[in-house]
């Protein structure tokens, strides 16, 4: 998809940098708690219908078409703010989220899927957890 195929406001698509495939992340937060829900791939007319519609629109990497969130599960994601990142290749979406973010009925897409990392601090690391069921 070319730059001027999309409805997109020309100013703002001169600002975007967008990946080989014209693509570029959206990180997916819910408005008023901050919990980060679900990243998704937009390019320059799903970001134009997210910011016209108000309802978070996505390019579907593995389907090849628009995907508006909450279309087939009802999940609905009702748009807050949209931001563009300091380097102009992520948008931040704000949104309040309908239900569970996530196709696998989890609100968000990192839910119960921690990793065991080393916790940094001033005294120097400590020890992997690796504790899934560590809810922080
Ligand atoms: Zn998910």
């Amino acid at each position: 998809m070319s730059v001027t195929s999309s409805g997109l406001d020309p100013v703002l698509a001169g600002r975007l940098k967008r990946d080989a495939a014209g693509l570029f992340p959206a990180v997916v937060q819910q408005y008023d708690t901050g919990t980060v829900l679900m990243v998704g791939w937009m390019d320059d007319e799903a970001l134009h219908r997210t910011l016209t519609s108000g309802r978070a629109t996505y390019w579907s990497r593995s389907r090849r078409e628009y995907w508006v969130k909450g279309d087939t599960s009802g999940h609905v994601q009702w748009v807050r703010s949209v931001a563009l990142d300091c380097d102009g290749d992520t948008v931040l979406v704000q949104v309040d989220q309908v239900g569970p973010a996530c196709h696998t009925g989890a609100l968000s897409c990192f839910d119960g899927r921690a990793l065991p990392a080393a916790l940094g601090s001033p005294q120097g690391p400590t020890p992997p957890t690796g504790d899934p069921d560590d809810d922080r």
